[in-house]
C-alpha cells in the first residue's frame, strides 16, 4: 500500500514546481499571481510539516501545518478574486481559519477526536474550494475561451467534493481512523484526492494567467492604443465578416471613410501631443455617435472607416452630418490645456467623408474604393462635408 507520507512528499515537490512556474509569470504583472506564489510557499511548508507527523512535535506537525495549509488555500482564493478584479480580502475565510485552528487545539489537546478534527478541516477546505470553483465559473470574461476557466472550476469542485465526502465519512464515525497517516486504502485515496487538488489548481492558475496574457496581446493587436478604434487589420477582418454575414441575411450595408480636415495644421500650431489628444477625443465622440454594433476602425493617421449594417447610404449620410456637428467642439476641448485659453483654439474641428452602399457584385475592397473616391470629391469641393456618389 502506498504510504501517505509519500503522497505528501510528492505534493510538496509538485508545489515547489508550481512555485517555479508561477514565479516565471510574476514579471508580467498579472493580478493575483503574487498571492498564488505566497499560497504555494505556505502550502509547501505546511504539507512538509504534515508529512513529519510520525516524528511527534504536534504543535508543528498538526497545529501549524493545518493552520498554514488553511491560510494557503485562503490565499489561493484571494489571488483568484484579485485576478477577476474583485476585492481580494474575504473576512469570512479568516474567521473560518480561526475556527479551524481553535477546533484543532480543542480536538487534539482538550478532547482528542481525530474524526472531529478531520471533519472541521475537510469542511473548511471544501468551502474554500467550492468558492474558487464558483468564481472561475462565474467570472470568465465574455468572449474568452472557456478551457482554462472550466479547468479551474473542475479541479476546485473535485477537491471540494473529496473534502466534503471525507469530512462526512470521518466526522460521522462511519469510517474509523486511528492516525492521519494510516496506510488504509480509503485514507490513501482521500488524502491523494484531497491534497492533489493543489497541483491541479496550480496548473489552472497558470492557464488563467496565460489566458490573461493572450487577451492583452489580442487587445494590443486589435485596438489602436491612442484612439481605442480597431486597428486597420482588425477593422478589415471584422468589417469583412460583418459584410458577409449581412449579405447572407439580405441586409443592407453602408460604408464610410472619414478624414479630419487640415489636421496637419493642428499639429503645426499646437504640437503633436495636442494633435494626439484631438484624435482621441474625436474618436470618443464618433464612438458615442454611432451604434455599438457599427464597426469603427482607424485606417491610418487621421483617417477612419465605419461599416453600418442595416442602414442605407442616405441614412449614413444623415448620421455623419449629425456627427459633423458633434465633432465641431472637439478641437476646443482637446487642444487647450487646462487653465489656458488660446484664440485659435476656438476653431471647430471638421471632417470630410465619403459614403457608399454595398452592391450585389461588391467586395469590401471595391466598396471601400468607391467610398474613398467620394471622400476625394468631398475634399476637392472644399472639405467639411459628407459626399455619396
Ligand atoms: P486634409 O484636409 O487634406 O486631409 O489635410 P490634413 O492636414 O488633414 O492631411 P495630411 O495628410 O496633409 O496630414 C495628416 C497629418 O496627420 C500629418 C500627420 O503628421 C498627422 N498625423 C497622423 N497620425 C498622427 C497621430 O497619430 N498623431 C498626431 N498628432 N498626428 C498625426
Ligand atoms: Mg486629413
Ligand atoms: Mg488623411
Amino acid at each position: 500500500m502506498l504510504d501517505p507520507v509519500n503522497i505528501l512528499l510528492v505534493t510538496v515537490l509538485s508545489s515547489i514546481m508550481s512555485l517555479a512556474i508561477l514565479g516565471s509569470l510574476r514579471p508580467a504583472g498579472i493580478p493575483g499571481v503574487g498571492r498564488w506564489i505566497g499560497a504555494y510557499l505556505m502550502a509547501s511548508i505546511a504539507i512538509l510539516l504534515a508529512g513529519m507527523q510520525r516524528l511527534g512535535l504536534p504543535i508543528l506537525t498538526v497545529f501549524v501545518s493545518n493552520t498554514l495549509l488553511a491560510l494557503a488555500v485562503v490565499c489561493i482564493l484571494e489571488g483568484c478574486r484579485e485576478f477577476f478584479g474583485l476585492k481580494p480580502r474575504v473576512p469570512l475565510a479568516y474567521a473560518g481559519t480561526v475556527a479551524l485552528a481553535t477546533g484543532i487545539v480543542w480536538w487534539y489537546w482538550v478532547a482528542p477526536s481525530l474524526g472531529a478534527r478531520v471533519a472541521v478541516v475537510s469542511a473548511f477546505h471544501a468551502a474554500i474550494y467550492a468558492s474558487i470553483g464558483w468564481l472561475a465559473w462565474r467570472c470568465r470574461p465574455p468572449a474568452r475561451p472557456v478551457y482554462s476557466y472550466r479547468f479551474v472550476t473542475l479541479a476546485a469542485w473535485l477537491g471540494a467534493f473529496a473534502h466534503a465526502l471525507r469530512g462526512v465519512m470521518y466526522g460521522s464515525g462511519f469510517v474509523k481512523q486511528y492516525g492521519l497517516l494510516d496506510s488504509t486504502p480509503l485514507n490513501v485515496a482521500w488524502l491523494a484526492l484531497g491534497i492533489l487538488v493543489l497541483p491541479a489548481l496550480s496548473i489552472g492558475m497558470v492557464l488563467l494567467a496565460h489566458d490573461r496574457m493572450a487577451e492583452r496581446l489580442e487587445r494590443l493587436a486589435n485596438q489602436d492604443e491612442l484612439t481605442g478604434a480597431l486597428t486597420r487589420r482588425a477593422f478589415l477582418a471584422q468589417a469583412s465578416a460583418s459584410l458577409e454575414a449581412a449579405r447572407g441575411k439580405g441586409q443592407r450595408v453602408a460604408f464610410a471613410i472619414v478624414d479630419i480636415d487640415h489636421f496637419k495644421s493642428i499639429n503645426d500650431r499646437y504640437g503633436h501631443a495636442a494633435g494626439d489628444r484631438v484624435l482621441a477625443q474625436f474618436c470618443r465622440v464618433v464612438k458615442g455617435g454611432v451604434r455599438a454594433g457599427d464597426v469603427f476602425g482607424r485606417l491610418g493617421g487621421e483617417e477612419f472607416a465605419l461599416l453600418f449594417v442595416g442602414m442605407t447610404r442616405d441614412e449614413v449620410v444623415t448620421r455623419l452630418d449629425e456627427l459633423r456637428v458633434l465633432t465641431l467642439s472637439v478641437r476646443r476641448s482637446a487642444d487647450t490645456p487646462a487653465g489656458e485659453s488660446g484664440e485659435e483654439a476656438h476653431d471647430g474641428l471638421t471632417f470630410s467623408a465619403g459614403v457608399d452602399e454595398l452592391q450585389a457584385q461588391d467586395s469590401l475592397v471595391t466598396l471601400m474604393a468607391r467610398a474613398d473616391a467620394a471622400l476625394y470629391v468631398a475634399k476637392s469641393r472644399g472639405r467639411d462635408r459628407v459626399v455619396a456618389i
